[in-house]
């Protein structure tokens, strides 16, 4: 319960996948919650749904220019009530257990503390089961998922229909002994337009579980606040000031400036929750004094070529949802290079203005519209591996910058994985196959590993209970926490996660 000093038990700082899973474990124990959220409620009513103002002006996505390798850029990063989950493809996918070992596959390419996750399969799988619930998570129960953990949630009477092309692609795959499983996605069948543009725009009417719906949820239902348009600027620390290795008391309030008005208030609570991602929660640790070996650092996304094949016949990918199928088989590698790599599964068709730059800009509309109506895509998840040189950093005027680059075996893998997907479209029929490395550095969307767990400071930012070293009262529950950043997308592991340290946040509060 709120003692007289505080004003909620728990402050959670990003209204994201993590902050959201944080919060509504956290109110379920009983405790009042204030969510702060920097972006608004939703990107404008109507939402915009249209390619240019997604993609161009990319209005639901996060409005700072951040420095990339010093070329300031808009990031694909969600940016209003649901962080990432308000425009993710809602693929939600349990890793391997042997993700959670990468020195077994990586060995001398890591340093020994990273052998080993400080938290294992085990102690995650009662949260991944309660993630899929808490996502409405529906799986196909007869699916081979291979070396992925296997989903719980296995309501296949809730799945999206497959789409013809995808009924080929699966079947012709499966002749060639490949394991095709139908995604499993956090997707209300009932409510669900089947639309062509649904990763990265914003769903039209919340069949697409998101983070913002948890909230919504748990704000009719329990004590929690909730503050949009609110930006958090700095931690404040309990003694000894900015700067100090350890800092005994931890957090003892919260900046937070109203982005419309522009005045600052101060909250405080005797727990607070770091969930702003993988690039907003470095950021704000090292505005608030809390440095150290590894806090902003090994920032990771994922290494995603693309692939896609050109059909004789309309694939229909132009005008319906056809994002469904996933590959596990070359998880381990692909035949002609045995090394670690990652899932591959499809993607939705690009629209005309995003097919446009990746190089078709000359090309008259009517071909490119013949182009969008045989295309079925494919985009490799190559487990991209930790770097300290690619990191979170405030510039010398406060504001956020990136520096990133992948390495060579990230975009070797990459180009194996490529050359298997190819071999994948032409099995299942396609004339011409067509291949991109890997998309651009705005695409951030799996950035993970900027404040990871380890087993002291010099190996992590966090402890194997998510809680910051050197602030004891300070949890991460975003991505910011994965060590490594598996073969699969992180948002099921982000939320498992989140829901395991609000357990243990809870039982010490
Ligand atoms: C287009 C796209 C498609 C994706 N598809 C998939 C998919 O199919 N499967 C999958 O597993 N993952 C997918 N992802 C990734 C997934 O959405 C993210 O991994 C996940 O949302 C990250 O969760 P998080 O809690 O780390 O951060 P986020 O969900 O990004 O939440 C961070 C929140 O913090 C807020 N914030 C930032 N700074 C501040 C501040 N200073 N003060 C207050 N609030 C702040 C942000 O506005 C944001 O709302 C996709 C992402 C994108 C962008
Ligand atoms: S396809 Fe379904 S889940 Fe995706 S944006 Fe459209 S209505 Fe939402």
């Amino acid at each position: 319960m709120v003692g007289a000093e505080y004003d909620f038990d728990v402050i959670v700082i990003g209204g994201g996948a993590g902050g959201a899973a944080f919060a509504s474990a956290c109110a379920s124990a009983g405790k009042s919650v204030l969510i702060v959220e920097r972006g608004p409620r939703t990107a404008g009513d109507p939402q915009p749904r249209g390619e240019r103002q997604t993609f161009v002006e990319k209005l639901p996505y996060d409005d700072r220019a951040i420095e990339v390798n010093e070329s300031p850029l808009r990031l694909f990063m969600g940016g209003v009530l649901g962080g990432g989950t308000s425009v993710y493809g809602a693929a939600m996918l349990r890793p391997s257990r042997e993700d959670f070992t990468p020195g077994r596959h990586y060995g001398t390419l890591l340093d020994r503390s990273l052998w080993e996750w400080s938290v294992g399969y085990e102690e995650l799988e009662p949260f991944y089961d309660e993630a899929e619930e808490l996502f409405q998570l529906a799986s196909n129960h007869e699916d081979d998922f291979g070396p992925l953990e296997r989903p719980k949630c296995r309501n296949n009477s809730t799945l999206l229909p497959l789409a013809p092309i995808n009924q080929r692609l699966i079947a012709r795959s499966r002749e060639h002994g490949l394991r095709p499983f139908r995604l499993p996605l956090a997707i209300d069948t009932q409510r669900c337009e089947r639309c062509s543009a649904c990763a990265g725009f914003l769903c039209p009417n919340g069949a697409r579980r998101s983070a913002a719906a948890v909230i919504q949820e748990i704000v009719e239902r329990q004590r929690v606040h909730v503050m949009v348009n609110a930006e958090v600027e700095q931690l404040l620390l309990d003694c000894g000031g900015p700067r100090t290795a350890r800092i005994e008391g931890g957090v003892r309030g919260v900046v937070i400036r109203d982005r419309r008005s522009q005045s600052s208030t101060t909250y405080r609570a005797p727990c607070y929750a770091l969930a702003a991602g993988a690039i907003g929660s470095p950021a704000i640790a090292l505005k608030s004094g809390l440095e150290g070996p590894q806090v902003g650092r090994n920032y990771m996304m994922h290494y995603s070529p693309l692939a896609a094949g050109v059909f004789a016949k309309p694939t229909g990918g132009d005008e319906s949802f056809i994002k469904q199928v996933g590959f596990a088989d070359f998880y381990f590698g692909t035949p002609d290079y045995r090394r670690k790599m990652g899932i591959v599964q499809s993607l939705p068709v690009p629209g005309p203005l995003m097919l446009r730059k990746t190089g078709m800009r000359r090309w008259p509309a009517g071909l490119v519209g013949s182009l969008r109506r045989r295309l079925l895509p494919l985009v490799g998840i190559v487990e991209d591996l930790p770097d300290p040189r690619n990191r979170v950093f405030l510039k010398e005027s406060g504001a956020i910058a990136l520096a990133h680059q992948f390495s060579r075996f990230d975009r070797l893998r990459g180009a194996f994985l490529a050359k298997a997907m190819r071999r994948v479209l032409r099995r299942a029929g396609a004339v011409i196959r067509l291949t991109k490395q890997f998309p651009s550095q705005e695409h951030v969307a799996h950035q993970c590993g900027t404040l990871r767990m380890g087993a002291d400071p010099r190996s992590g930012a966090v402890d194997a209970d998510c809680r910051m070293f050197g602030a004891p009262n300070l949890f991460v529950v975003d991505g910011s926490v994965l060590p490594t950043s598996l073969g699969v997308g992180p948002s099921l592991t982000i939320i498992a996660n989140a829901l395991r340290v609000a357990r243990i946040a809870c039982r010490d509060a």
